[in-house]
């Protein structure tokens, strides 16, 4: 954007020489001069990055006949025009848009005749990444959106999350992908069911099952309700803090990762130091710490990563990449600890409700219930027939005026058959379409976005 603005100043006819201290913009800049572009113009407006950039500097160029010659620099050298440069491009970190700030006016280009553009902002992006990203953004909004999700990850918290690397850990394959196995099934099962709060502990099953499961309360320690948090910091069975070993274990995972990429130049005692810091409030396990901004490490039990991790780990690795894979390399071996201590919970629980007689027939007679509402749907078909007949002789006798106070389809509000319901069934949603309630309901969305 800076080349741009130094180019779209200059007089016409002239030579231009550019000093930059970014090589990547004089790569780009580079592609254009040699007019690397064009050559498979049907990919251009899908796959090409910077493309309005890259449009606009080539017009301009001709337009104005420039030759162009870009030399690199070093940043921060002390070069009087660079330091100034450097210093006009500082962007309050506070408020980045309000500043007025240059735009190009896409309309102006003359050799392209379709403009990307989503909702009046043009995409400088290849069509195909934006429209991911966007789609991206979109379900990770609605996700969060969700009641079950809301009370614990709000703004502020969303905004310390590492998306990228938390869906990464949720599916350590693309979905999508044809290869599968048992085993990374059963882990990605119980990461989302985990992060969901669907796993069927006591809180669940007591919703689902209210007659069979009479309390939602932890049946080890019968103190806290028993939900997909308590199960990791249940202290019933050993009577001290299980977070306090689970954070040296997760400690030493990390520890491991790290180790096992750096090999040599690890700097163990310095890596200790740090992770003590960071985790040094790891085994507080009040739950109401979900609730505020910092993510805890409840948080990252049911599988948020923050920033700040990958932020660390980046810095103690030297690079982000390492970083990252360190931080995703330990955060599988987490949830497969985590699994471990699940099933273990599982077993647990088996012999509970053995003692509590409920067995495997009461659990299935629970799922069973969907069957009674099929044979109400059952009686009231016959209703249904039984009312046509009764339409018909309506129909046949109504010269008749034989007074029917089951005849009424449109205001029998004395009866209550099948096709009464239907009837008001289809005016009640009529309506609520009309005024808007289910519109509204459904793209609660797009409205707060
Ligand atoms: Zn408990």
């Amino acid at each position: 954007m800076a080349l741009i603005t130094a180019i779209a100043i200059a007089p016409v006819n002239c030579k231009v020489e550019i000093l930059s201290d970014s090589q990547g913009a004089i790569n780009i800049f580079n592609n254009i001069l040699n007019n690397s572009l064009g050559k498979n113009k049907k990919n251009e407006i899908s796959n090409n990055n910077n493309m309005i950039l890259t449009l606009v500097a080539q017009q301009i160029i001709k337009e104005l006949k420039l030759q162009i010659s870009l030399v690199k620099v070093k940043a921060h050298s002390g070069i009087k025009y660079n330091e100034l440069a450097d210093c006009l491009a500082q962007v309050s970190t506070i408020s980045p848009f309000q500043d007025p700030r240059i735009s190009i006016n896409s309309y102006s280009l003359n050799q392209l005749k379709v403009i990307p553009r989503w909702k009046n902002i043009t995409l400088d992006y290849s069509i195909k990444i934006a429209t991911k990203k966007l789609n991206k953004e979109i379900w990770t909004q609605k996700w969060l959106r969700q009641n079950r999700i809301r009370w614990w990850i709000h703004t502020n918290k969303a905004k310390n999350v590492n998306w990228d690397l938390t869906w990464k850990v949720v599916h350590p394959s693309k979905i999508s992908s044809l290869t599968s196995g048992f085993r990374e099934a059963s882990s990605r099962k119980f990461s989302l069911k985990l992060l969901n709060d669907e796993l069927p502990t006591l809180s669940n099953l007591h919703k689902r099952n209210p007659l069979l499961y009479k309390t939602n309360q932890c049946p080890f320690c019968q103190i806290e309700i028993e939900n997909n948090i308590h199960i990791f910091t249940c202290s019933s069975q050993t009577g001290i803090n299980p977070l306090e070993e689970l954070k040296e274990k997760f400690k030493k995972i990390l520890i491991h990762e790290a180790a096992n990429i750096l090999q040599l130049k690890l700097n163990l005692e310095s890596l200790k130091k740090k992770l003590d810091i960071y985790t040094n409030d790891f085994d507080l396990r009040n739950q109401h710490l979900m609730e505020f901004d910092q993510i805890c490490f409840l948080d990252i039990i049911a599988g948020l990563i923050p920033n700040s991790l990958a932020l660390l780990f980046k810095e103690i690795m030297g690079n982000s990449k390492d970083g990252k894979l360190v931080v995703l390399r330990s955060m599988y071996k987490l949830k497969l600890l985590l699994f471990q201590l699940w099933k273990y919970r599982c077993e647990k629980f088996l012999i509970w409700e053995r003692s509590q007689n409920i067995k495997a027939k009461d659990k299935k007679l629970g799922r069973k219930k969907p069957n009674n509402t099929s044979t109400m749907i059952d009686e009231s078909i016959d209703m249904r027939v039984y009312d046509d007949v009764i339409y018909d002789q309506q129909q046949q006798t109504k010269n008749l005026q034989i007074c029917n106070y089951d005849m009424d389809y449109g205001s029998g509000e004395k009866r209550n058959s099948f096709n009464t319901a239907v009837h008001y069934a289809k005016h009640w949603l009529y309506a609520k379409i009309l005024s808007g309630i289910s519109i509204k309901g459904t793209s609660r969305f797009y409205k707060t976005n």
